[in-house]
């Protein structure tokens, strides 16, 4: 086998037959033997059906179908643990990514001699302001906080040698964010860069609170630094409260005590108010060293196509 590519997908029913007819024009010319790894991440709508549908008419699909909603990067986690290429590429569903240059990948990988090829964004006309800015925060913080090469807007399209994905499976961590993960392994990489289209149809599985949550997942898993500055708002806040302290010893001293309670009120909610955040994300480090040390899989596969259809050998 030597291209696998993983494409996790949830509640793509609207979409899923025009990437399939895309993937597999931009594949069958290439004249090597490929596995498409769809990983139904739980759909709730037609999708299985229609990848059942799909699977009749193009033996190279296989489906990874798990039992829930185990969310993108798990859902990625699964195809690139039973991917078998000795390529492995991955791509969204929603054709945002375009199915064409997986092969242009592989030539770039092949050419270059290189482990890992990102697909990078090079414009982010069709994202909204909002999604354009919060991932312009995303990708500078990151940069600086994993201490590795983050290519900015690198999402997760990429193309990766079978020892990058060997050396994914093998790091015990079990949560993952991908784009900031590949980086830090240090492979020599190249990029291709490519014009992100506007979704093809269906709407965004990635709602505020999703963007919110790998955010916190890669500042966490990448950085301690958010801690540090916890500690510097205590430092701060204690000078701050030591030199209030002070004058009031001297206000009392000196005869001249007023009521003050605006005072009090304003430092009694500022205090509570650094405690408050401060203890928000210690929770948020002990929440993922949590969740590291219960061991759970990350997720939890139903069935496989794969293993079902073992060739039947007639008896001879
Ligand atoms: N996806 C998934 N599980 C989820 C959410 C999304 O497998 O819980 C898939 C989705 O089907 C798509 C890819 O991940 O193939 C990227 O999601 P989406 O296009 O909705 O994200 P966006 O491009 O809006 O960031
Ligand atoms: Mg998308």
């Amino acid at each position: 086998m030597e291209l696998s590519v993983v494409v996790p997908v949830y509640d793509e029913e609207d979409v899923l037959e025009l990437f399939a007819a895309r993937l597999r024009a931009a594949l069958d010319p290439l004249g090597e033997p490929y596995e498409v790894v769809v990983v139904d991440d739980g759909s709730r709508d037609a999708t299985p059906r229609l990848l059942e549908a799909l699977r009749a008419g193009w033996p190279q699909l296989r489906v990874v179908r798990l039992r829930r909603n185990c969310g993108h990067q798990a859902a990625l986690t699964a195809g690139l643990d039973r991917s078998r290429g000795a390529w492995v590429a991955s791509i969204d569903a929603d054709l945002q990514d375009p199915p064409e240059l997986v092969p242009v990948m592989l030539t770039a990988a092949r050419r270059e001699g290189v482990d890992v090829v990102y697909g990078v964004r090079d414009d982010r006309t069709s994202d909204t302001w909002f999604k354009r800015r919060t991932a312009g925060l995303y990708y500078g913080l990151m940069r600086r906080e994993a201490g590795a090469d983050v290519p900015a807007d690198a999402g997760d399209f990429r193309l990766l040698s079978r020892r990058v994905v060997d050396e994914l499976a093998a790091l015990p961590e079990r949560h993952r964010v991908y784009r900031l993960l590949v980086p830090w392994l240090g492979h020599p990489s190249t990029v291709v860069a490519y014009r992100r289209d506007e979704r093809a149809a269906g709407t965004s599985k990635y709602p505020l609170a999703r963007m919110v949550r790998l955010g916190t997942d890669s500042l966490t898993s990448f950085s301690a630094r958010p801690l540090r500055v916890a500690t510097w708002c205590g430092v701060l806040g204690s000078l701050v409260c030591l030199l209030a302290m002070l004058t009031a010893v001297g206000a009392h001293l000196s005869g001249a005590t007023v009521p003050g309670w605006a005072s009090t009120f304003v430092a009694v909610l500022f205090v509570g108010a650094v405690q408050l955040l401060c203890l928000g994300l210690l929770g948020e480090y002990v929440g993922r060293l949590y969740a590291e040390a219960q061991h759970r899989p990350p997720y939890l596969v139903a069935s496989d196509t794969a293993d079902e259809r073992r060739p039947t050998r007639p008896a001879s």
